[in-house]
């Protein structure tokens, strides 16, 4: 049976590695004798990308390309290539060829078996540092716990949708995504397979500490408010702690009568709870940003233009907008 297979590849400044993965995921797919599409969404690139995606358009028509109006984040890239894909099952990989495309056809044979999400689990601890692959196993601990699906640790973005599951996220709008919880919340039969993780081909990697802290932040606020009890829970401990403390002033000036009052203990608990306070009003605060920015209903992303596509806009995108190339 012949079902096309979308491949969907975000790339931002990865002019060095378009040849390579280009040859490498053709290659592979080729080999499975499955029709094919891969899709390149250019993430607003400041280098050569966009021009070695459509030469290679020109070369090769399985190739389509989206050119996004600036650069989003791969969360929104992603989106975008999975709004444009047309595929029975989509394939999401990164370009730097972390993720082996040699790993496709065991994707695609699960995929076969009946699973409608295959992801890769990373096995090998290859290209990356000690202190990533702790504070993530750490992160992966932390959302398992606090909501009531499973998130699968060391597992990035690789993996393998069937249609049924793409129409599912296609339904999702929010700005806010954090992919990797989305995936595993629209639920579906899910496996994994596993691959080792090879350094990454060419330039270096996008993600610094600070967005990996900003990209935590974001699974646990969009799937959980547990943070926002916990700052009543610990309000109200606080609350308590500070009646049993006024109790006990009250009867220490009553047996004792009133000597100079302490002052270290009078800051410290003014230092404490305003540290308190301000901890609490920011968990708040996240809360409420997301709900700002999720009021306003912005579209996702814009698309500059497109290639290889038939239509302009995927049909039916709530999200989005765009003009081919072609149809000039
Ligand atoms: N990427 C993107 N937009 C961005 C950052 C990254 O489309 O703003 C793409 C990037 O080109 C690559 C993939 O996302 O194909 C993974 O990026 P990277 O290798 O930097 O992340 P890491 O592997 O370190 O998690
Ligand atoms: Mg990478």
């Amino acid at each position: 049976m012949y079902h096309l297979i979308s491949v969907v590849c975000p790339m931002y400044n990865e002019m060095d590695n378009i040849t390579a993965f280009y040859e490498r995921t053709v290659k592979v797919l080729t080999d499975t004798g499955q029709p094919f599409e891969l899709i390149c969404i250019n993430d607003g690139s400041c280098d050569r990308t966009l021009d070695r995606l459509i030469a290679l358009n020109q070369r090769d028509n399985r190739v389509k390309v989206i050119d996004l109006s600036r650069n989003y984040g791969k969360e929104i890239a992603m989106s975008a290539g999975i709004d444009y894909s047309r595929g029975e099952a989509v394939i999401l990989i990164d370009a730097d060829l972390q993720h082996p495309p040699e790993m496709i056809p065991a994707l695609v044979e699960k995929w076969r078996e009946g699973y409608d999400v295959v992801y890769a689990t990373r096995s090998g601890q290859n290209g990356e540092p000690w202190l990533k692959r702790w504070t993530s196993h750490i992160f992966y601990k932390v959302i398992n716990k606090l909501t009531s699906f499973d998130v699968p640790g060391d597992t990035g973005d690789f993996r393998l949708l069937d249609r049924k599951v793409v129409d599912a996220l296609r339904q999702l709008h929010e700005q806010h995504r954090f992919m990797k919880g989305l995936f595993s919340w629209v639920g579906f039969r899910q496996t994994g397979v596993t691959y080792n993780q090879e350094p990454r081909h060419a330039g270096k990697s996008k993600w610094n500490y600070w967005q990996l802290c900003n990209l935590a932040i974001e699974g646990i606020t969009s799937f959980s408010y547990t943070p926002l009890r916990f700052a009543t829970f610990f309000g109200l401990v606080v609350a308590f702690l500070s009646i049993v403390y006024g109790i006990y002033l009250i009867i220490d000036t009553l047996l004792h009568g009133n000597p100079v009052p302490g002052y270290p203990s009078l800051m410290v608990m003014i230092l404490f709870l305003g540290g308190v306070q301000l901890f609490t009003i920011g968990i708040i605060g996240e809360y409420i940003g997301r709900t700002y920015i999720e009021t306003k209903k912005r579209p996702l992303y814009f698309v500059r233009s497109t290639r290889g596509f038939d239509t302009a806009a995927p049909v039916e995108m709530k999200c989005g907008s765009g003009r081919s190339e072609d149809a000039q």
